[in-house]
């Protein structure tokens, strides 16, 4: 799959823009859509929201609207993305769902042929997800190359992050691309993620 990294000008969130023989898809909507549309190159067949934050989530309405295409993220983003006091964007608030579709739990969806899977991993947000394609796992703000997402903004939770992260360490996954900072390998994971286990466990 070939995967380009797109920094955005909100913190410095990423974006990926993601092509295989199947599909295009996006990951966040935090750069503006000329960048992406550069990047897509084409049809995108969906846009898959990893949170709710604004520098994750500020330009969702405008890729789907423009690639005719649906945002798929977690129910919970419903109660996020319509205040600004929750998803922390200066008068960002999306308030028409009428382009999402809805994920609960873990599960997968079959979109153009490849299936994607996708894990419920609250803890820096209520309705943080990750997304596994292929051996690719797109993980937000959950896991960074050397990190995890802070806990203490509106319905985060330790606790909730250390059960996210004990499900996290059964992903077959090969490369971790995460919502902020550069990329890590699997290996690299298995490390960061033990280290916050223990943390989080004192
Ligand atoms: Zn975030």
């Amino acid at each position: 799959m070939k995967i380009t990294q797109i920094v955005s000008d909100e913190l410095d969130s990423n974006v990926f823009v993601c092509q295989n023989e199947k599909l295009t898809f996006i990951v966040d909507c935090g750069a503006t859509l000329d960048k992406v549309r550069e990047a897509a190159k084409g049809k995108v067949s969906a846009v898959f929201l990893t949170h709710g934050h604004y520098d994750h989530a500020k330009y969702a309405l405008e890729y789907a609207k423009s690639f005719g295409c649906k945002i798929y993220a977690n129910k919970n983003i419903t109660e996020i993305l319509p205040d600004p006091a929750k998803n922390y964007g200066e008068n960002f608030s999306i308030q028409d769902f009428s382009d999402f579709i809805f994920l609960e739990g873990d599960g997968s969806v079959v979109i153009d042929g490849q299936q994607i899977k996708y894990f419920h991993c609250p803890g820096h947000s209520k309705c943080c997800t990750c997304f596994l394609i292929d051996d690719d796992f797109f993980t937000g703000d959950v896991l960074f190359a050397q990190g995890i997402g802070r806990t203490d903004l509106f319905g985060g939770s330790k606790a909730q992050m250390l059960a996210s992260l004990q499900k996290l360490q059964n992903v077959p996954f090969e490369r971790a691309h995460s919502g902020h900072g550069a990329d890590s390998s699997k290996t690299e994971q298995e490390k960061n993620i033990k280290v916050f286990l223990r943390f989080l466990s004192r």
